[in-house]
């Protein structure tokens, strides 16, 4: 197998909630490989920030701020986009969030703005970019998922909801998009150190537990999604379809 099958040059990939985090991380990562990346998120000054931070590496770089919640917005965002600056070739949907709270206390609208934000935003940007990429007869379509799309832990089983259904969504997905030549997979981190995990971080009892629980011993670093990503977004993964790749440090193999 030909290094060439793994190389982004000339493609161009949206990654939803790219601001900071694993989603900026991912985009710098598929930068490094080629591609154009195209950042994504609500807060203007954080998007615009980022967006400088990749140029100043010399990365040439896009910014396409909407709220993937909106269905109508992702739409209409992604329509503009395609027709005035061209196609998008790889969309990472990565936006989400967490909210934890014992399940008997868990706040109805905090549940639903979970639903919203970490499934119906991949069924809105998905589908905003499969019409597209139907038409072209290839895209690459990466899920963030997470290891509570197989495991649960206390204290946040409507985010661990969430995460099972973008598992399964990213099964349909490839289901009804593989015969269009689309490649629409998963991947699912373990623990990162980023702002959606601050509390944990903070908290010493919770790293002891973790680098206990982890084979690897360790919190990950987000660079290390990037081989995935990369992987799953380019021509090396032709005939993947609707898999889940865990880059977990051996979480979810163990007891
Ligand atoms: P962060 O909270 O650090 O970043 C989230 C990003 O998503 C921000 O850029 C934020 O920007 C954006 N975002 C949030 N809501 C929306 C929205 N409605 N529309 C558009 N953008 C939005 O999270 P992480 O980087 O930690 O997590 C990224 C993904 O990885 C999530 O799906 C998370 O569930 C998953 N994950 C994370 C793990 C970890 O250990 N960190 C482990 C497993 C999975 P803004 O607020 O400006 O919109």
């Amino acid at each position: 197998m030909s290094l060439k099958l793994f190389d982004l040059t000339g493609r161009r990939a949206l990654v939803t909630g790219s601001s900071q985090g694993i989603g900026f991380a991912l985009a710098r990562g598929l930068a490094e490989a080629g591609a154009a990346p195209v950042l994504n998120g609500r807060d203007p000054a954080r998007l615009n920030a980022a967006a400088e931070a990749l140029r100043d590496e010399g990365f040439r770089v896009e910014t396409l701020p909407f709220d993937v919640t909106d269905h109508a917005a992702a739409r209409a965002a992604v329509d503009r986009f395609e027709a005035e600056t061209g196609p998008i070739d790889i969309l990472i949907n990565n936006a989400g969030i967490q909210h934890r709270a014992p399940l008997e206390e868990f706040p109805a609208d905090a549940f639903q703005r979970l639903l919203q934000t970490n499934v119906a935003s991949v069924f809105n940007v998905a589908q905003a970019c499969a019409r597209h990429m139907i038409a072209r007869g290839r895209g690459h379509i990466v899920n963030i998922c997470s290891v509570q799309s197989a495991l649960a832990r206390p204290g946040i089983a409507p985010y661990t909801a969430t995460k099972g259904a973008v598992a399964n969504l990213t099964k349909g997905m490839a289901t009804d998009w593989a015969r269009h030549g689309l490649n629409c997979n998963g991947l699912a981190p373990g623990y990162f150190d980023t702002p959606l995990n601050a509390a944990l971080v903070a908290d010493p009892a919770f790293s002891d537990w973790l680098c206990r629980r982890t084979p690897a011993g360790r919190w990950g670093r987000v660079e290390e999604l990037v081989g995935a990503a990369i992987f799953l977004s380019s021509d090396a993964a032709s005939f993947v379809n609707g898999t889940v790749v865990y880059v977990d440090g051996g979480i979810t193999a163990s007891l």
